[in-house]
């Protein structure tokens, strides 16, 4: 293929504009290190939104990946491939699920879990048992269905007709799930910790408590573990460290640790609800992405690097605490694993956007996680040095923020 040359200014001549990328192009990564077209280096705490699980490159995945590409790329579901088989053999095994069903990215996972729902109230014969139950600031994806299931109106608001039959509730409000989930509630969907929301973990008895309500509704408990899963939290999903079960999860993101893939898990008893051509995909299940997750989730499954992420998050948080005595710039730090967000202080709420701009031009790759909160959700394997290094670059960003507060 012909080499065009290629400016940050094609962005806004060439693309539909959804997004508003940073002034630089990354061209090349290699573990949490990135370099843009200029050579400029930079430390990689975003983790491309949870996703380079391995960081970049990691030889691991890109064997699996190279080896895959010289065999089979692509089947479709009129035929099982061998890649899918061996990955949702490995899920199932090492989780609570029996049956899994492969997309190709979070919202599609969870479109599939609450179309799942609603055959499940449907088939249960109780009339108008379509009711889903979500949570005010969560975030399930952008097809319809799920911006309709996410609590935050910005994302759907300019879509309406929106499917109907969705309740947003207080998060973390027990007392508000149970006056409203009842035996026409067929789901609950809740993220074990609210990620784009604002890094807001659900308290354990809140947890149980849904799950104690679905069981006493014949609801279905939906735990969107897309920003969660896959070791995000210190365990192989959030769930296993709660105590508590869900009977549908969804996972992405760090699934394929780069390569595209969604699943949704579930026990024989929902899954064999869904019946051949209820649901579908071209691309889910794909050798090369199975190929890829399969690689990645084996890595990951290992108490050295589960064990690494609980030790990532003490050091981390340590070492942001020692920088917020610095710049008294945050209310909080809080998070699970390597899902960090830094609570902005009132006075400096609608500023996460500029910190993170600063980030970048100091070298660091950061996330937000709304208007108040930056969010780090670096690779799962992060040296410990590299960490040491972008907190320099997050310490020289503030610096320079402060100095326009005070301007
Ligand atoms: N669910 C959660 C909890 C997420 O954080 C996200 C993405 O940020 C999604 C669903 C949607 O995933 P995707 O962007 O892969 O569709």
């Amino acid at each position: 293929m012909t080499q065009l040359e290629i400016k940050r200014s094609d962005f806004n001549q060439y693309m539909v504009p959804l997004f508003a990328p940073a002034a630089f192009i990354p061209v090349k990564g290699e573990g949490s290190r990135l370099w843009d077209q200029q050579g400029r280096e930079y430390l990689d705490f975003a983790g491309g939104i949870a996703v380079n699980a391995l960081g970049h490159a990691h030889p691991v995945a890109v064997q699996a990946l190279t080896e895959q590409a010289q065999k089979l790329w692509h089947i479709g579901n009129g035929y099982t491939n061998e890649p899918v088989l061996r990955l949702a053999k490995q899920m199932v095994e090492h989780t609570f699920a029996d049956k899994v069903f492969f997309c190709n990215s979070g919202a599609e996972a969870n479109e599939a879990a609450l179309k799942l729902a609603r055959k499940v109230g449907l088939l249960s014969g109780i009339e108008g048992k379509n009711q889903i139950v979500a949570f005010h600031n969560s975030f399930h994806g952008r097809t319809l269905f799920t911006v309709s299931a996410g609590g935050q109106p910005k994302y759907s608001k300019d879509f309406a007709p929106l499917p109907e039959g969705i309740h947003h509730i207080a998060f973390n409000d027990l007392d508000a799930a149970k006056a409203v989930i009842n035996e026409k509630t067929c789901a609950v969907i809740v993220e074990p910790v609210q990620g784009e929301g604002g890094v807001i973990p659900a308290n354990l008895e809140f947890l149980k408590g849904l799950r104690q309500l679905c069981d006493e509704t014949g609801a279905v408990l939906i735990f969107d573990e897309v920003q969660t899963g896959v070791g995000r939290t210190g365990s192989l999903y959030a769930y296993m460290n709660m105590g508590v079960t869900p009977d549908i999860l969804t996972t992405a993101k760090a699934l394929g640790g780069g390569f595209p893939i969604g699943a949704m898990l579930t026990t024989d008893q929902f899954a064999n609800q869904y019946a051949v051509g209820d649901h579908g995909t071209t691309y889910g299940g794909n050798p090369l992405a199975s190929a890829v997750a399969g690689a990645v989730f084996e890595f990951i499954n290992r108490d050295s690097v589960l064990d690494g992420v609980q030790q990532r998050h003490e050091y981390y948080v340590e070492k942001l605490k020692q920088l917020n005595e610095k710049f008294d710039l945050f209310d909080e730090i809080r998070g699970a694993g390597l899902l960090i967000g830094c609570v902005l202080k009132t006075q400096y709420h609608g500023k996460a956007k500029d910190i993170n701009t600063l980030c970048g031009e100091e070298g660091l790759l950061a996330l937000i996680a709304g208007p108040n909160i930056i969010r780090f959700t670096p690779s799962l394997i992060i040296p410990f040095a590299d960490i040491d290094e972008g907190l320099v670059r997050f310490e020289k960003a503030l610096e320079r923020f402060v100095v326009t507060q005070k301007g």
